[in-house]
């Protein structure tokens, strides 16, 4: 069985979706809210869905235009499904455009706090934030780390290895040396894969991507690591079932 640790799978097409990760023998299809209306979704799809697990969460640029009060709202309507809910995602800062720094870390320390509450993984965003992240996740002590699309620096790639995090690999690896060069560093037992569907597409930005599409990630693994193909799925379901024990 293949897994989808990360996607963003809101309502459009989501049979076809659905039938063609089946085809592939896509298991487990990780969906993550990324702000109020997604996590509402996202728990209608797992309800209706064997395959789709819910991970909720604000992303970083969509919870700074909420007020304070709206994502105290959120954090509990998240703690009130916690039942449904296997990881906080998509959480984490990012900066981009480096706005409102500060709230974006009081905003993340908040989930990574319900994260440690609700004794779940958190799902990290990180981009242009790489460092920060890291930083804050070492502070608060947070063991269940899964750091998606991590675009990082080697030394930093080598920080979240030796924190004994994961790390999952997104479609666009046959593109990207980089992501190529974090399958290379990292132990196979803390790889994950991932799609981020419908962003990430293995052919680039003008395409769709979507869940059946993560077989990718698993045959780049299995080249770089130089391993059979069964041998890569059946270390990333148990890297999986690690995390989301
Ligand atoms: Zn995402």
């Amino acid at each position: 069985m293949y897994i989808d640790t990360h996607c963003h799978i809101y309502g459009e097409k989501v049979d076809e979706f659905v039938e063609r990760a089946r085809a592939a023998r896509v298991g487990i299809i990780v969906n993550s809210g990324a702000n109020v209306r997604a996590n509402r979704k996202i728990l209608k799809l797992a309800r209706r869905y064997p395959e789709f697990r819910a991970t909720m969460g604000l992303y970083p640029t969509d919870a700074l235009v909420m007020t304070d009060e709206k994502i105290k709202k959120e954090i509990k309507f998240i703690r009130e499904n916690r039942e449904e809910v296997i990881a906080i995602c998509e959480v984490g800062m990012d900066f981009v455009e480096r706005i409102e720094v500060e709230r974006q870390e009081q905003i993340f320390r908040a989930f990574i706090s319900l994260a440690q509450e609700l004794d779940i993984p958190v799902i990290v965003h990180s981009r242009k934030a790489e460092k920060e992240c890291i930083e804050i996740l070492e502070d608060m002590k947070m063991k269940k780390v899964q750091m998606h699309c991590f675009s990082g620096r080697s030394s930093l790639v080598e920080r979240i290895i030796n924190n004994g995090w994961y790390l999952s690999i997104p479609t666009c690896v046959p593109r990207s040396t980089h992501f190529q060069h974090v399958i290379s560093k990292t132990p196979i037992s803390q790889l994950l894969c991932e799609t981020d569907s419908p962003f990430m597409h293995p052919l680039g930005a003008g395409y769709k991507n979507e869940p059946a599409n993560v077989v990718v990630s698993y045959e780049k693994i299995a080249e770089i690591k130089k391993m059979p193909l069964e041998e890569v799925e059946k270390k990333i379901e148990k890297n999986f079932n690690g995390l989301f024990d």
